[in-house]
Formats: C-alpha cells, sequence, structure tokens
C-alpha cells in the first residue's frame, strides 16, 4: 500500500501496513459477503469485537486510519462501513472531553457506537436540524427523527444532533449522547449493498450534552474521518483493478487472452491511473493532517470527491472486463459495485465536497 507513497509515510508505516494486511485477510475476510440486513446486522457487533481486541479501534494518526481502510475495504466493505462508524461515534466523545465509560468500551470492542445527524428533512442541509433538545435538571430530553443511521437498532450508544429549544441555525445546535434504552428504533432501511442502516425516534428521550457547539462538534468530526472515506474507496477500487487482472490474464477470446486487446490494456491503464491519481490525494491528505494541518478541508474534499468517484468508475470498469461472470451475484466486484456507491454520498455527496473546493477557490 505504501510502494510510490513514500514521500507521505515514516518507515514505521511500513510494519503498519503489512500487519493490516495480514488483519483484514485473516480475520476480516469472515465479513467479505453479508448476504442481507440480518446478516450484516448478526456480523457488525463481531467485527467491532474483532477491531477491538485487535488495538485498531484505539486513537491511530490519519495516515493509518487510512492504511486501515483500504486495506479492510478490499476484503470487506461491510468491515469497512463498521470501522468507519465506530469513528464517527468515539471521536466526537474524545474531542468533547467525555469522561464516561462508552469511550473506552468504544475503544476496546465492547461497545457498538451510532453516529445521528442526518433527519428526513436535514442531509446536507446539516444546520437545518429539528430534532429538539430541551434541558430537564442537569440533564437534557431529546425529541424527534434520525434517518439513514447506520448502526441504528444495534448500537449500544448514539452521539445524536439536537438543536436547543428556541435557537435558531448552525450555532443553536448540541452533540449528546444518548444509550440505547432512551432510544426508539422506528425499523432498518435496506440498502442494496447490507449495511445495517435505519431510524431512530426520540421520545423525550434522556440526554447528556457532549458540546453545545455541536455543529462544530460534527464537522471536526467528519473532518477527521472523511479523508478515511477516500482511502476506502482506494481499498475497493483496487481490489476491482486485481480482480480485472486477473480475469484478462486468463480468459480467452478469439484464441487471445484478453490482456492481449490493446482496448482491454487501455481500460486497465486507465483504471490504473484513476486509483494512483487517488491515492495520491488521500495521502496528501492524511499527511497534512498528521503534520498537524487540522484545516485541510480542501485538501481532504478533493481526496473524497476524486477517490469516491473514480473509484465508481475503475469498478464499473472491472465488471466490463469481467463480463457476465463479473455481474454474478457471489463475485467480489459486482459486491463492490454495490457497495462502493455508498460513498459517493455519506459524509457529504460529491457536490458538497465540489462547494467547499470551489469556496476556497473562491474566497
Ligand atoms: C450507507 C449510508 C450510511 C449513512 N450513515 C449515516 C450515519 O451513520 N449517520 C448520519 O447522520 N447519516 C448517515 N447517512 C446519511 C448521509 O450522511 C446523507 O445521505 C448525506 O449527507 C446526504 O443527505 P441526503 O441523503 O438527505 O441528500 P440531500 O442532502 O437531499 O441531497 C440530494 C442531492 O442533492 C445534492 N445537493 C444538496 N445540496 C446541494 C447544494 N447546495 N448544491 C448542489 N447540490 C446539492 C446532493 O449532493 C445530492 O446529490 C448515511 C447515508 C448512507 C447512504
Amino acid at each position: 500500500m505504501i510502494d510510490g507513497l513514500e514521500a507521505f509515510f515514516e518507515s514505521r508505516h511500513r510494519g503498519v501496513a503489512e500487519e493490516l494486511t495480514r488483519f483484514a485477510q485473516t480475520q476480516m475476510n469472515a465479513f467479505a459477503s453479508a448476504h442481507d440486513d440480518a446478516e450484516a446486522r448478526a456480523q457488525t457487533p463481531e467485527a467491532v469485537r474483532l477491531m477491538g481486541r485487535a488495538g485498531w479501534l484505539q486513537p491511530q494518526d490519519s495516515r493509518t486510519l487510512c492504511l486501515f481502510r483500504e486495506a479492510v475495504a478490499a476484503v470487506s466493505p461491510l468491515a469497512d462501513a463498521v470501522f468507519a462508524i465506530q469513528g464517527l461515534a468515539s471521536v466526537p466523545l474524545r474531542l468533547s472531553g467525555y469522561d464516561g465509560p462508552w469511550l473506552e468500551r468504544a475503544s476496546r470492542g465492547e461497545a457498538v457506537g451510532g453516529f445521528a445527524m442526518t433527519e428526513p428533512e436535514a442531509g446536507s442541509d446539516v444546520a437545518n436540524i429539528q430534532t429538539l433538545a430541551r434541558p430537564d435538571g442537569d440533564r437534557w430530553r431529546l425529541s424527534g427523527r434520525k434517518w439513514l443511521i447506520s448502526n441504528a437498532g444495534l448500537a449500544d450508544f448514539y452521539v445524536v444532533f439536537a438543536r436547543f429549544e428556541g435557537a435558531e441555525g448552525s450555532r443553536g445546535i448540541g452533540g449528546f449522547l444518548v444509550e440505547k434504552e432512551a432510544v426508539h428504533f422506528v425499523g432498518p432501511q435496506v440498502l442494496s449493498a447490507p449495511h445495517p442502516l435505519g431510524q431512530l425516534e426520540f421520545r423525550d428521550s434522556p440526554a447528556r450534552l457532549l458540546d453545545k457547539e455541536g455543529f462544530k462538534l460534527g464537522m471536526r468530526t467528519l473532518d477527521t474521518m472523511r479523508v478515511s472515506v477516500a482511502a476506502a474507496a482506494c481499498g475497493m477500487a483496487g481490489r476491482a483493478l486485481n480482480e480485472a487482472i486477473l480475469h484478462a490474464k486468463t480468459r480467452r477470446q478469439f484464441g487471445q487472452s484478453l490482456s492481449e486487446f490493446q482496448l482491454i490494456q487501455a481500460k486497465l491503464a486507465q483504471m490504473a491511473l484513476a486509483l494512483e491519481s487517488s491515492r495520491l490525494l488521500t495521502y496528501r491528505a492524511a499527511w497534512q493532517r498528521d503534520q498537524g494541518q487540522q484545516r485541510n478541508t480542501r485538501e481532504v474534499a478533493m481526496a473524497k470527491a476524486q477517490a469516491t468517484e473514480q473509484a465508481q468508475f475503475v469498478i464499473d470498469q472491472a465488471m466490463q472486463i469481467l463480463g457476465g461472470k463479473g455481474m454474478l451475484a457471489d463475485s467480489p466486484v459486482e459486491h463492490l459495485y454495490r457497495a462502493v456507491r455508498a460513498l459517493r454520498i455519506y459524509e457529504g455527496t460529491t457536490e458538497v465536497q465540489y462547494l467547499i473546493i470551489a469556496k476556497g477557490l473562491l474566497s
């Protein structure tokens, strides 16, 4: 994973990358293909437990976070998503100085977390969140609905974003911790690539305030995790490229192997270009964050937009090279084809990344 990108790494990262490749191939391959929502839900706590036991849920530098997601996404998009959500739930606890038991339990893989920001009427427009928070002694009570929430119905705790009663705009949003007993699980929202997603309802649910500046807390969390979405996209694209190369070398048509046709060679070259340029942007952004440049929102946006869009292209081309076989339900490329789609949408759509990049250009 590091070859050709040495400028962005320290020597210790090579050992980390090798260890991660081993971990992904020996322990995460059990989660390579959940067939439906129920199976994905059953596998999630076990994947969290294995990651926690191996120490991967402890705080990591940005490059290690990316190496983890690249290695694991290549083997299991579900396990990759599980890791990402555990990060989205743990980072705000850490950033807000939370001192309760959930952070430690989540880091050891003993508790599953959730990050509940999106609502039916507030997706990209996070500042429009309507879930209400009202004070109740030294605690808070939340009322409202969240949807498209990963680990909904599974998580032991959720970091929830809600609006203080009577407050407006992004400054009126707080970040809260809500334990699972206080949340009503409305039901799953089923995706074509199994991933435990669903709706939650808060009915005067007791909550603990983590940060009065919840909007900033959410954005800082996304700033930390977003670059790793790009890395996950690289992992999926890299796997698809490998599958395509293997197939092109072994499949014969018209008396030749596919790899001898120049049209196939051009596809492979374009796929490699797309992947390598994505990896350069991804590890540049991760390296910048590790150098203390925490406000590299523009570079992170570039990495996410490029890597996720290009991964979709690479996987689509891989499927084309595999022909009909690539579309069969047990084909890894078919699974990647469905799984990669969400990466262009969650943690800020591609259009939102373009807005961030353009804002920088025009300011
Ligand atoms: C697999 C998956 C897992 C998810 N997990 C979570 C989770 O754990 N927690 C959570 O809180 N959310 C989660 N989400 C929700 C995700 O963050 C939202 O789907 C995303 O932010 C987009 O919001 P939306 O779906 O409401 O789309 P919308 O915001 O309605 O956008 C629809 C389209 O309009 C475009 N658009 C919107 N605004 C603009 C604009 N100003 N200019 C140009 N185009 C614009 C968008 O780019 C998009 O193409 C998840 C989503 C998916 C698919």
